[in-house]
């Protein structure tokens, strides 16, 4: 059985959502073969060099988890792209690209965060193209600690004022785009987060049926989709 999440957002001020992801780890999850968590995983990331305590924490009830034998896989975001490979390494987690192309029940199936595919928010793309680039990450690496905090709180205050993100607040996927992204990687199914809007598309690709399933966010309930014998199912529950 494998498991996938995403957007998490944890953070210190939501001790319900880390409540219900620690308990999740402790039991759902020690009876997967895998995790993907495919990002924000994280409300906010200024560098492995600056682990608060809480998100120390959390690596640790990763590194239990890995330790048992449930592989973990995770994935940037647009609010942990700064996760590296010290918290990796401590959390006993295995990096992913993102897009990535892996086999899962029986398929080849594309994973993304998901916001690579918002194409129509053009400001962002831009910002995104320039924060993914190899040369500003190591300038950002390398920022004061101070300089990091002040400008993770101007990019989030930039999407919204200190609010958790409501679908409504996220630019959704760019249909063409998925199509298009999908028909390069050569998959009929594609799974991603971002958007807070968790259900499962059907669409046509070349001709043949495929199916876009969408991730939901841990807010007001956890959602994660579950992979086994049964096929691909996604379900929320209770925070
Ligand atoms: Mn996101």
């Amino acid at each position: 059985m494998i498991l996938l999440i995403s957007d998490l957002h944890l953070e210190q001020e939501r001790p319900d959502i880390s409540r219900a992801f620690l308990h999740f780890l402790e039991t759902r999850a020690t009876q997967a073969e895998a995790l993907y968590i495919l990002g924000d995983f994280f409300e906010v990331w200024v560098g492995d060099d600056a682990m608060s305590p809480f998100q120390r924490s959390i690596a640790q009830a990763l590194r239990q988890l890995s330790d048992s034998g449930t592989r973990i896989y995770l994935m940037h975001g647009n609010r942990d792209f700064m996760l590296g490979k010290a918290f990796c390494r401590e959390a006993g987690c295995t990096l992913l690209s993102d897009p990535s192309v892996v086999e899962l029940g029986g398929e080849r199936v594309l994973l993304m965060h998901g916001d690579s595919l918002c194409t129509q928010d053009a400001a962002y793309m831009k910002l995104r193209r320039w924060l993914r680039n190899p040369l500003s990450l190591f300038i950002l690496r390398n920022l004061p600690l101070t300089t990091r905090h002040k400008l993770a709180r101007k990019l989030r205050n930039e999407s919204r004022a200190q609010t958790r993100m409501k679908a409504s607040d996220i630019v959704d996927v760019t249909p063409s785009e998925v199509s298009q992204t999908m028909a390069t990687h050569g998959v009929h199914t594609l799974i991603h987060g971002h958007t807070h809007r968790p259900a499962v598309h059907q669409l046509m690709l070349d001709g043949q049926p495929a199916r876009r399933i969408v991730l939901g966010d841990w807010d007001r309930q956890g959602w994660a989709l579950q992979i086994d014998e049964h096929g691909f199912e996604q379900a929320p529950f209770p925070l």
